[in-house]
């Protein structure tokens, strides 16, 4: 107990330089609460038959909780797995103009509910409304958090305790807990399931329509599934037209919400809005973080009719997209209106990459380094799109002892760096890379290639 008894008192500790330090940069009471842990961590841990406790060890406990206390743990890191919208990794980044756009309105005040003409209050949803309208020609535009929160309360607001026709082929799950029938019971609809797992016929929606007279029509986008061999679901517009013979309608969830054609790319064909739109949907649902390129956020687009009584929803409150949500997506759309997307936005700029491109940069990689080897691969699109499509790529392989450590090692440092393993080679995908951030990676594998030799 002795030894225990030598341990300096919180306050002699607190007047230490070293502790002048740490309340220059962590502040006092934060400090404080550090040195009190660590005394009372020594005091737990301590056993008579222990030497001597330093002073030092004491000082790196407190360092140590210090620093584990204020690290953040949403940070930035470099995605070098090729996976383009990954949704673990914050899915798309943002455009240089939609950050400048957050920064401008984020930093002070801004005209999120006001209108500077009459100096009254004005409505948030504008500001998106008029470039969606004019970019999909829909009749009217909503934003909201995200497209689960859009397609929960579409259906709360139009179909609560009505029955809602979907295909059993279209009754998928997303993943992170989205299920599309959960959902709509959730929204007080009742779900008319119709036709089998791999197959739905037009004739399926008409009895359906004529059995549940005031129905409504649930399309979904099979997002990352995939529905091959003996399948098939009718045209979305032959299913559009008969609701709107039976004076019901049709609210089609997009998923991805493509605004491009991905069939440019050498990718299939991802629905896009406009042709949602086209084919008579009166309200389609997408989000603004997938093929968008945009923000978190759900977008709904349709008649002006279904969207005033979605916008008088209480839930329509409860899931609004805030201000650096606003000014990020209209930023991002209107590089779709200024038909700059493919070389402003991030993602376009990833997914239209030419593989020559790509090549040149790998090899650079590999010159720079001194090592590794450019072989050929496969990127993909992610995020709930296009699954199992791919686009040719090159890859910089590198082969190093012990691959899944290098890997971990990759993780651990800042900014952390996310690759992937093929053949027991670390890969590492220039598609993904931002050009920015091609320094730090660089050094950071220079750093760890030294280590390993
Ligand atoms: C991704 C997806 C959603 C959910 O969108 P979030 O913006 O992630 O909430 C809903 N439906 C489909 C078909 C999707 O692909």
């Amino acid at each position: 107990m002795n030894e225990l008894r030598r341990l300096p008192s919180v306050d002699r500790l607190l007047h230490t330089p070293q502790a002048e330090l740490w309340i220059n940069e962590y502040g006092r009471p934060l400090t404080l609460n550090a040195i009190r842990t660590a005394l009372e961590q020594i005091r737990q841990d301590f056993k008579p038959d222990q030497p001597h406790i330093r002073e030092e060890d004491l000082f790196r406990l407190v360092e140590t909780n210090l620093t584990r206390w204020t690290q953040l743990t949403l940070q930035p890191v470099i995605n070098a797995t090729g996976v383009i919208l990954h949704t673990n990794l914050g899915r798309a980044p943002l455009s240089q103009s939609a950050l400048r756009s957050i920064q401008a309105c984020a930093s002070g005040y801004s005209t999120l509910e006001y209108e500077l003409t009459t100096g009254k209050r004005g409505k948030r949803e504008i500001h998106a409304q008029s470039i969606l309208t004019r970019l999909t020609g829909a009749e009217d535009a909503l934003v909201v958090n995200n497209n689960a929160a859009a397609v929960l309360l579409a259906l709360s607001a139009l179909a609560h305790s009505k029955p809602v026709i979907i295909s059993r082929t279209q009754l998928i799950e997303i993943g992170g807990g989205f299920r599309v029938p959960d959902v709509m019971k959730q929204s007080g609809a009742k779900l008319i399931e119709i036709g089998t797992t791999n197959r739905v016929h037009l004739s399926d929606y008409e009895i359906a329509l004529q059995n549940y007279p005031g129905a409504l029509v649930l399309h979904a986008h099979h997002s990352n599934f995939r529905l091959i061999g003996f399948a098939s679901e009718p045209d979305l517009a032959d299913i559009v037209n008969l609701a709107h013979r039976y004076q019901t309608i049709a609210i089609d969830d997009l998923g991805s919400g493509a605004l491009l054609d991905t069939a440019l790319f050498g990718l299939e064909h991802e629905p896009t809005v406009q042709e949602s739109l086209q084919a008579g949907c009166d309200l389609v649902c997408f989000s603004g973080d997938k093929l968008l390129g945009g923000p978190q956020a759900g977008i709904l687009v349709g008649k002006t009719e279904l969207l005033a009584k979605i916008k008088k929803h209480p839930l329509a409150r409860a899931v609004r997209a805030d201000k650096l949500c606003l000014a990020a997506l209209a930023a991002t759309l209107l590089h779709y209106l200024k038909d700059e997307a493919l070389t402003e936005i991030p993602i376009w700029r990833m997914i239209s990459q030419t593989q020559e491109e790509i090549r040149r940069r790998a090899l650079d990689w590999q010159a720079r380094l001194g090592f590794g080897e450019v072989i050929s691969g496969h990127s993909t699109v992610g995020g709930g799109s296009l699954p199992e499509e791919t686009l040719p790529t090159n890859l910089l392989a590198l082969t190093v002892p012990k691959a899944e450590r290098f890997l971990a090692r990759l993780r651990e440092g800042t900014p952390a760096i996310i690759a992937r393993i093929e053949n027991d080679r670390i890969v590492l995908d220039p598609r993904t890379v931002l050009l920015k951030q091609e320094e730090e990676l660089l050094s950071r594998l220079q750093e760890l290639l030294d280590l390993y030799n």
